[in-house]
């Protein structure tokens, strides 16, 4: 799964449609402080479903949309997508591209689109989590994060190694089919109770 492209309008520092190709190999962007270049992963990691905007340096929902300039204007509304060059399907879709969207308004309600077509964050979520890209991945090393890693308790760690190694997604499986194992147990204990009054 690679990184193709970056488009963001109205994220932050954003005011214009940005968008950023990404070649093969490793992409290095550079520029003077606060010209937004940390503004950049915030977006990624905002798209992939971030929903704490403290994690984005920001205090409400508002303060990552563009807040106006003394030459323009706030704007009402941040978007972000990602384009995957999906070739070798490690996204579980039909699709060779796919492209995530987020989108906020300064009312504070939200858009998640796959491939344009309207989704729930959560489908978003499943679909990063089956490519291992999940919340708790280090897609995205912030400059704190590596601290954080290095303090981080044995137990903490292994969790991010678990992540990276892709078992992650088989825990959340796991949990899903018990909890369904669970209810099912339940509807037994229910149906026999109502044949047991039946009889
Ligand atoms: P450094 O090298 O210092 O880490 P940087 O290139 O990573 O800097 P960022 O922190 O990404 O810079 O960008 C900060 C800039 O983004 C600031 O100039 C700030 O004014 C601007 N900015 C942040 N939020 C908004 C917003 N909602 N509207 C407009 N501009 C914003």
């Amino acid at each position: 799964l690679l990184l193709r492209k970056f488009e963001a309008y109205g994220f932050k520092s954003f005011a214009d449609k940005t968008e950023l190709e990404f070649g093969p190999g490793i992409t290095v962007i550079v520029g003077p402080n606060g010209s937004g270049k940390s503004n950049i992963s915030d977006a990624i990691r905002w798209v992939l479903g971030e929903q704490n905007i403290r994690n984005l340096r920001g205090a409400k929902t508002e303060d990552i949309i563009f807040a106006g300039s003394t030459k323009r204007r706030p704007l009402g509304v941040a978007e972000v997508s990602l384009i995957f060059d999906n070739s070798d399907h490690a996204l579980p879709l039909d699709y060779n591209e796919v492209i995530i969207t987020r989108r906020v308004f300064r009312s504070g309600e939200s858009e998640y689109m796959i491939n344009k077509s309207l989704c729930r964050l959560k489908d978003i979520q499943d679909l990063l989590t089956e490519a291992g890209l999940g919340r708790e991945s280090m897609t995205i090393i912030g400059q704190n994060k590596i601290d954080e890693v290095l303090n981080s308790k044995p137990e903490e760690r292994r969790l991010l190694f678990e992540e990276a190694a892709g078992i992650t997604k088989y825990k959340h499986r796991k949990k899903e089919a018990l909890r369904k194992l669970d209810d099912t147990e339940q509807n037994l204990v229910r149906v026999a109770d109502i044949m047991a009054e039946l009889e």
